[in-house]
């Protein structure tokens, strides 16, 4: 970092030196702690300056130094090496500083014998999401794993670590993190513990001014931290939704357990487009728009977010498969279960906050009608089971391109909707005794915590939570591609789901919707993506071609599109006039019938008693006993 060793150093506590050798063999990990300081002397930069001290013994000589290549929960190499910067190492002492031999895009080699070595380096972090680093005037959010160089090896890895954390001059900038706080003397700055690397990493850091709600709920203290301007237009307020979240981790701890932590931290940062969330096993990094409050979808939309996230402490961290036991940073990790991640949490995220009464049973059916819809949509989900998608989500999932919707299906999506056909199936065959929740609720028990975790094949202990055989469960929707039986099981719960197009009824002459079977980029002219076997991919159309006429009638973009397909019917041949790599060429499509773009949810009159019970137990709600419940408009393709 090209600054002196002097000035700095001599502020620094002294470091602690193992008492024997015999200690540092029982301890088997580097004298412990690792000393961390972080300082943000000009948040304009979007540096933030990071130094960490150890001592080195002669067994772990030459020190050898690691940078994660991605982060648990977000399947993608995203080599956070890349934003290392100024890297130096001092050794107390030594006049001149040490050698430092890169091995590997994110791994270097401290050259020179033991001592106290002291490491230094910037790091830049521009880029406001939730797993990485954003460091700018308004505040600093800290991503471990884009921050912390950490000592490789076995004996690195579980070596305890402190974090110093110094704000920018001037600011008074409160932190945020789920770590454990050092008490400190006044006049100093933040210092936090984290018992390994593994912990540190897990670990996000904010700085800047939050909103911040404390709460009880789960059985476990809670730290609501909203940062970011958001627009109050509505009933909805930071308040209200500590208030709900409260609510919902409740109704998630009746049924699982309290919370698998001391206390738990919801990171909420407000920014114009940002949306998405990061699981950790103490808190959550949580990204939505500042106008998140302004309406009741929108709200809906946010704590359901919330509910996701924390749902996740139990199953994802606390629960999670043997295959992630142990991370290994540097590469990926495989598993075939990231739907019993992420489906069983995006179905219960939502259920909670139904059940917890923060979402109405209208906005509850009318996201599932809509999921249903997008699912149908999508003819990548007849070429990967929820296990293969899992499986490749690291080049499918997390690197969408334009064939994705024709080659993989997402495990959140489908996922959610093979949970709630699994949990209504489980209800109607044990007569109300078994739900998901219960057979999740004894996985968390029996396989939840540190050097557990489940086997790749869950079927059978999902068969003995249940007391019941899922083999052509299993076979069917999570080994096979078939899709799941929704509408048979929302009618055990009294419920007809009844496709439909928008805009379009029978009884007013109107012809059926025609389609090309292609998505648009933004509403523009330019073909996102081609759906296999439709009018368009029969045509040759491609991703790219940039449809500017109808029957030689120029359009201006996917409204003009659609409207010169209504009155067409099934079979009419028209006419494309289009541009692919800048040169005019014409096309012919023979136009389909459209899939449904509406799909209503009706209670069924016809429903007994069995479906009315099954109803109320599982939305916490009677059975409106008929009429439209729910209806989901799908926009996505033409
Ligand atoms: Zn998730």
């Amino acid at each position: 970092m090209g600054r002196s060793t002097g000035a700095r150093g001599a502020r620094r506590p002294p470091l602690d030196r193992p008492q024997s050798c015999l200690h540092r063999r029982v301890t088997a990990s580097l004298p412990a702690p690792l000393r961390y300081r972080l300082s943000i002397p000009r948040p304009e930069s979007h540096l933030v300056e990071v130094e960490l001290a150890l001592h080195v013994d002669a067994a772990d000589v030459p020190l050898r130094l690691e940078m994660a290549a991605w982060c648990p929960g977000s399947y993608l190499i995203r080599d956070y090496a890349r934003y290392v910067r100024d890297l130096e190492a001092h050794a107390e002492g030594e006049a001149e500083p040490r050698s430092l031999r890169q091995v590997s895009k994110r791994e270097w080699l401290v050259e020179g014998g033991p001592g106290d070595i002291r490491i230094s380096y910037r790091v830049y972090g521009h880029e406001l999401t939730v797993r990485s680093n954003h460091i700018d005037g308004g505040h600093a959010y800290l991503h471990g794993p884009a921050v912390f160089l950490f000592p490789g090896g076995e004996r690195g890895r579980e070596a305890a670590g402190e974090v110093e954390v110094v704000g920018p001059p001037g600011r008074e900038w409160p932190i945020a993190t789920a770590l454990e706080p050092i008490a400190a003397a006044p006049g100093t700055s933040p210092r936090f513990r984290a018992r390994d690397i593994d912990h540190l990493l897990d670990c996000p850091i904010h700085l800047g001014p939050v909103d911040r709600r404390e709460f009880e709920a789960g059985g476990r203290p809670i730290a609501l931290a909203v940062w970011g301007r958001h627009e109050l237009g509505g009933p909805f307020g930071v308040a209200e939704l500590a208030r709900d979240l409260g609510a919902v981790v409740d109704a998630h701890a009746a049924r699982l357990g309290p919370l698998p932590c001391e206390r738990y931290t919801f990171l909420l940062m407000l920014s114009p487009g940002a949306y998405g969330g990061l699981e950790h096993a103490s808190s959550s990094a949580n990204l939505s728009s500042p106008h998140a409050f302004n309406s009741a979808r929108s709200y809906y939309d946010l704590a359901e977010l919330l509910s996701h996230e924390v749902f996740h402490a139990w199953n994802g961290v606390h629960l999670r498969p043997q295959a992630f036991g142990k991370f290994d940073y540097g590469r990926e990790n495989y598993t075939r279960c990231l739907w019993l991640i992420e489906g069983v949490t995006s179905y219960f995220d939502r259920l909670g906050a139904r059940q917890a009464g923060v979402i109405p049973v209208s906005h509850y059916l009318m996201k599932l009608a809509e999921e249903w819809g997008r699912l149908l949509a999508v003819p990548g989900r007849l070429r990967h089971s929820l296990e293969e998608a899992s499986f490749n989500a690291w080049v499918k999932l997390y690197k969408p391109d334009e064939s994705n919707l024709n080659t993989t299906v997402s495990y959140y999506l489908k996922g959610g909707l093979v949970m709630c056909a699994l949990d209504l199936e489980l209800r109607r065959r044990s007569g109300g005794e078994i739900d998901l929740e219960s057979v999740i609720a004894r996985l968390v028990r029996e396989y939840g915590g540190p050097g557990r975790g489940y086997p790749e094949d869950v079927q059978p202990l999902f068969e003995q939570a249940a007391g019941l055989d899922l083999g052509e469960f299993f076979t069917r929707f999570i080994r096979g591609r078939e899709d799941p039986d929704l509408p048979g099981a929302l009618a055990a719960v009294g419920l007809e789901l009844v496709p439909g197009w928008d805009g379009f009824k029978p009884e007013d002459g109107a012809r059926p919707p025609v389609w090309l079977g292609l998505t648009l980029h933004a509403g523009g002219r330019s073909i996102a993506g081609v759906l296999d076997g439709g009018p368009a991919d029969r045509a040759g159309l491609s991703p790219g071609d940039e449809i500017i006429a109808v029957n030689r009638y120029q359009i201006d973009g996917e409204s003009e599109l659609r409207q010169r397909l209504v009155g067409r019917i099934a079979g009419e041949r028209i006419e494309l006039a289009l541009f692919r790599r800048g040169r005019l060429e014409q096309c012919e499509v023979v136009v389909d019938r459209a899939p449904p773009t509406r799909y209503e949810v009706v209670a069924a009159p016809a429903a007994g008693p069995g479906e009315r019970r099954r109803f109320q137990d599982w939305l916490g709600a009677p059975h409106p006993g008929t009429g439209a419940l729910a209806a989901a408009s799908l926009a996505g393709t033409v």
